[in-house]
């Protein structure tokens, strides 16, 4: 008998964004694996075992839970937000390419999440309302020089840009080195929004400049939107700013990029 496994995307913290799929797979499943802190956010259910691993064991987690589905045990592996967004997702992908023959006859589904950049984008309004990229700034898995050219691109381009992974202990210098390659194509004003800990207790919301974001302090559980030329914010009294980019563009700016 083969099992099966359920990559499963937990939403960015709070319940009420697991999505009604996401909490059947969960319940079904026999066995979970995941980052020890994303496990944490599962209730715990009799007759379930429960697999944490460290954030840098992708590869190892990913395999350990195909060889389990192969024997019959109906698994689901847990991630932040969306699976397929920096995380879970192509690890077991990349498992099943290189794995033994086996592995591609198990029933494998991926269950979409809310991405961090989405939570982020609904508290504030509509900043990713027009074209959009999302980068990670991990220099762990590609070089620093990469990032910084698909900055200059993303930049130049007039996309707005979800910067997932600013920073970490291992990694400190990277944002503010980000932050001041996007300033070499956007003006000073450009709105920098920075979510963290989004639909969690700890959540905390603020709206900045290009000029004034590498102060602002960014952590593992921040994520940050750098608006476009054309992003705007609307001062609210007593409430968080409306942040929107428009959903057209100038046809003068528009030649300018082409
Ligand atoms: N798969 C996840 C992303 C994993 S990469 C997703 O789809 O959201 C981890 C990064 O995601 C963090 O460094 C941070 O930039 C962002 N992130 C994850 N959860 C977040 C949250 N609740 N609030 C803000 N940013 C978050």
């Amino acid at each position: 008998m083969s099992g099966r496994l359920a990559v499963v995307g937990l939403g960015p913290g709070d319940e009420r964004y697991l999505t009604p799929e996401a909490a059947v797979a969960l319940a079904d499943a026999q066995a979970l694996y995941g980052y020890g802190p994303y496990l944490d956010r599962v209730p715990a259910r009799a007759g379930q075992s429960r697999h944490p691993s460290d954030n840098r064991e992708e590869a190892a987690r990913a395999a350990e839970a195909l060889g389990q589905t192969a024997q019959g045990v109906s698994v689901a592996v847990v991630s932040g937000g969306d699976p397929g967004v920096f995380a879970m997702a192509a690890a077991i992908c990349e498992q099943i390419a290189t794995g033994p023959d086996t592995w591609r006859t198990l029933d494998v589904v991926f269950i979409p999440g809310v991405t961090a950049m989405l939570a982020v984008a609904a508290r504030i309004g509509a900043p990713l309302a027009h074209d959009f990229c999302a980068v990670s700034l991990s220099d762990n898995l590609k070089p620093w020089p990469l990032i910084e050219r698909r900055l200059d691109a993303a930049a130049q381009a007039g996309f707005a840009i979800a910067l997932y992974n600013p920073v970490s202990r291992a990694r400190p210098w990277q944002f503010a080195s980000a932050v001041e390659r996007l300033r070499r194509h956007l003006p000073p004003t450009a709105p920098v929004i920075f979510g963290r800990a989004v639909g969690r207790p700890d959540e905390r919301v603020t709206v900045t400049t290009l000029e004034s974001a590498a102060n602002e302090a960014a952590d593992m559980a921040t994520l940050v939107i750098v608006g476009t030329r054309e992003t705007r914010v609307i001062e609210r009294p007593g409430r968080l700013p409306l942040v929107y980019t428009p959903r057209w563009i100038p046809r003068a700016l528009a030649e300018a990029i082409a």
